[in-house]
């Protein structure tokens, strides 16, 4: 066992891949754009990367295709110190992908899940030491429904809290909202959890998101806002999967709810000044000398 705090992260691995352009196609028209880049993306592998940062053991349940995209970003987790033996290399799926094209005042994004359809349950029950020897899961929503509930289930046989980020958003089966320790929705995804008929027990566990305006929570029964931090905003993608990789490190380290949220919340916004969503995602070191 290792001295570090342990997170098992069970979600999707995609490769983003960007196209700016001056004009935005029209249906059946073809543009010449300007750049393209290559990112590697997927809210599991991010909120993966910021757990790694923030000095968490994170080992990933999750997989790729065995294509060069699904080479790159294995590469990509090991190089960040992510144990990869959860990783499936799937030959008959294609590596996930987000394709993006960003104009100047509009864009749009097709997600292909690709490889992130083929983590399933059955991949769950095979890695389920992963999770059962972590201190803290931490889940978002981009793997099948039915992996999620079976990874609640096995986390919760094992007695590991888990956290989960109710992202993209989908109505959750009502025994997983009941298993959950914490739930991260932005505000958007509280908003659509209102009329659940768990609402009430929902906010109690839940840490919201609030872009610029910090963080709510509940703590013991006191609700409690966190102010964000003024910054520099050079790009807030992944400013969300910041947040929650820091946190599900923080509170795996055994920090207090209250301490974890602090660091999350400065973490987040410390990425959310320097462009892309790995690339600014900041070490535990760099959030401790901010907050000095
Ligand atoms: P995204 O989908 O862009 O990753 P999100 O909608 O999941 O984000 P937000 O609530 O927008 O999540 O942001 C998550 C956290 O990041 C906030 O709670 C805050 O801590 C930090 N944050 C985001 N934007 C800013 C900002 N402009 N200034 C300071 N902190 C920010």
């Amino acid at each position: 066992m290792s001295a570090k705090p342990n997170v098992c992260i069970v979600g999707s691995i995609n490769m983003d891949l960007t196209v700016t352009t001056g004009k935005m196609p029209m249906q059946g028209e073809t543009v010449l754009g300007d750049e393209f880049f290559t990112n590697p993306g997927g809210k599991g592998a991010n909120q993966a990367v910021a757990a790694a940062r923030m000095g968490a053991d994170v080992s990933f349940i999750g997989a790729v295709g065995n294509d060069p995209f699904g080479k790159t970003l294995l590469d990509n987790l090991s190089s960040e110190g992510i144990r990869t033996e959860g990783i499936e290399m799937i030959p008959e799926s294609a590596t996930g992908t987000a394709t993006i094209i960003l104009s100047e005042n509009d864009n749009r994004i097709i997600v292909a899940p690709g490889s992130n359809n083929d983590v399933t349950p059955g991949a769950v029950a095979k890695h389920r030491d992963l999770i059962k020897n972590s201190d803290i899961v931490l889940l978002q929503l981009e793997v099948p429904m039915e992996t999620i509930v079976s990874t609640v289930k096995t986390a919760h046989a094992a007695g590991v809290p888990v956290i989960l980020n109710p992202a993209p958003f989908q109505p959750l089966p009502e025994d997983i909202l009941e298993t959950v320790a914490y739930l991260t929705p932005n505000e958007i995804e509280l908003a659509s959890l209102q009329n659940d008929p768990l609402f009430a027990s929902i906010k109690q566990k839940s840490i919201v998101t609030r872009g610029d305006q910090g963080v709510s929570f509940v703590d013991n029964g006191t609700e409690r806002e966190v102010g964000g931090y003024r910054v520099q905003v050079q790009d807030t993608t992944g400013a969300g999967d910041t947040f929650n990789g820091a946190l599900a490190a923080e509170i795996a380290r055994g920090a207090t709810l209250e301490d974890a949220v602090n660091m999350a919340n400065a973490a987040a916004a410390l990425s959310v000044e320097k462009i892309g969503a790995q690339g600014g995602m900041p070490t535990k070191q760099e959030v401790k000398t901010f907050l000095q």
